[in-house]
């Protein structure tokens, strides 16, 4: 017997409450095709930084939710009259402080692409097309730096996350039972990292939470380029065993934060085979100039190392956030991360990975979108080509300052961070000028402090920065140092 069916009229159904009417959605694409516009024809007049409106900020705080909704066009409102005034313009040409990049042009719509196809990206039933395009991002990524044919990773919110899952897995593949013993046990010696002065602070925080403990990380000291000293590295693995101690993991960098340097990773990579530790490369800001032929070379030790942590949100100019951790052998990340759930259980499927294996999350958004469709529309060219001209337009500034009286050089230009000193000038004008620098709109700089020295910081990981706006800000210095 046919079941009777009650003729539904449209109207008679209550739509949620959560999906735009024809109306507003038509509304909501116009004034988001608008916005994408206006913002990227407003960047050249927005100013470094924001003047901010602290009131509208207090408000954004504490204002209650609506009951109410305010419907789209008074949401793009908000949009213009409150976010956008109050926020950083990173996209500015001479924004050259930290590690920081401009999104490339497809990455706004891969990201609302994503966020309409909201993939779960923790196992492939989930997500199949997100969990091969990740695969083969992943896979795009390890194999610039020739990890072999057993490599893996996964996407990460960011390099830190990279470089904390990375030492836990170093972790697990130094005790195989410290999923179920952890680090309690007080008959064991303590675990030790090596890193160098000038790495991250994210190495020290990824011991911190893993409960290896501050005390328990060495930073070795750091040659006249700023990078690790091997032979001090190797005197410190052997006072520390010597004391009774279990070293653990060196983590080396390339692409040092203030400096760009990189480790002689070759060289760290023989230690830690003698003595048997693990090898994280810390490459969140320096590994992706592997794309670059003149720098290629300085990446070649990474073959060699256990895991690397890199940054598609730095030299990928991918939104944020997208880091990627690679490591040598898939299989330690299933034996750090893979918990067995009734609930979870799929058949394998030897063309998809199930990601929740891989990392510390469950639900994973489709991070690997917005990296995938960048490559896709650009190509890889274009991202070597980016690269190679923010070294150049590094080297460029690098030599300028040098060649300026007034102005002082303090690192070697390896990558594409320069800092710099203006001679006369104390370290409390050094912080003065960098505040004019930004209020008179010649660049964001960032402070220094490299070894003993403090100074200035400018760093060319923007892609939209030409000639003309380093010669700008070195004319600028000059001057400086001329008054
Ligand atoms: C940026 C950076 C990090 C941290 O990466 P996030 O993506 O900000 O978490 C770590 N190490 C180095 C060398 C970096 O430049």
């Amino acid at each position: 017997m046919a079941i009777e069916s009650t003729p539904v009229h449209e109207d008679d159904v209550q739509p949620s409450p959560l999906v735009f009417g024809p109306a507003a959605r038509a509304r909501a694409n116009e004034l988001l095709t608008r916005f994408l516009d206006d913002y990227e024809r407003s960047l050249p007049e927005r100013s470094l930084l924001p003047a901010l409106d602290r009131d509208v900020l207090a408000e954004l705080l504490t204002e209650p939710v609506p009951e109410e909704g305010i419907g789209v066009d008074a949401f793009f409102a908000e949009l213009y009259e409150r976010v956008l005034p109050n926020s950083t313009a990173v996209a500015h040409p001479r924004f050259l402080a930290y590690v920081q990049g401009p999104p490339n042009s497809v990455g706004p719509y891969a990201d609302a692409i994503a966020a309409t196809l909201n993939q779960n990206c923790n196992f492939w039933q989930l997500s199949p097309a997100a969990s091969v395009i990740e695969r083969s991002v992943v896979r795009w990524l390890s194999g610039l730096f020739e990890l072999g044919a057993a490599a893996g990773g996964i996407l990460t919110s960011g390099g830190s996350v990279a470089t904390l899952n990375a030492l836990t897995v170093a972790l697990v593949a130094r005790r195989p039972d410290f999923r179920r013993r952890g680090l309690q046990d007080r008959h064991r010696p303590p675990l030790v990292v090596y890193t160098s002065q000038e790495a991250h602070r994210c190495v020290d925080k990824a011991a911190a939470i893993l409960g290896l403990g501050l005390d328990n990380v060495r930073h070795i000291s750091t040659d006249e380029q700023f990078r690790m000293r091997v032979d001090l590295l190797e005197e410190a693995v052997r006072a520390d065993r010597a004391a009774g101690r279990e070293p653990c993991c060196v983590v080396a960098t390339a692409g040092t934060v203030t400096s760009g340097s990189v480790d002689p990773i070759a060289e760290i990579a023989d230690v830690a085979g003698k003595h048997e530790l693990w090898l994280h490369v810390d490459g969140a800001y320096g590994a992706l100039f592997v794309l670059a032929e003149q720098t290629r070379e300085l990446f070649a030790g990474c073959s060699r190392a256990d895991s690397i942590a890199l940054d598609p949100h730095k030299m990928l100019f991918a939104p944020y956030e997208v880091g990627c951790l690679v490591v040598r052998d898939a299989e330690s990340l299933r034996a750090a991360y893979s918990f067995s759930a009734a609930y979870l259980t799929v058949e394998p499927d030897p063309l998809m990975i199930d990601f929740m294996d891989y990392g510390p999350q469950l639900s994973r958004g489709f991070k690997a979108f917005k990296v995938w469709a960048a490559l896709r529309t650009f190509g890889a060219g274009a991202f070597r080509d980016a690269a190679r001209r923010c070294l150049e337009l590094a080297a460029h500034l690098g030599r300028r300052v040098a060649a300026e009286p007034g102005l002082e050089l303090l690192n070697p230009v390896t990558l594409t961070a320069v800092c710099l000193r203006i001679d006369g000038r104390t370290d409390a004008e050094h912080t003065a000028i960098l505040r004019e620098l930004i209020t008179e709109g010649t660049a964001l700089l960032g402070p220094a402090r490299l070894g003993e020295r403090t100074g200035i910081r400018a760093c060319v990981t923007n892609h939209r920065t030409t000639k003309a706006d380093i010669d700008l800000v070195v004319d600028r210095l000059a001057a400086y140092a001329r008054s």
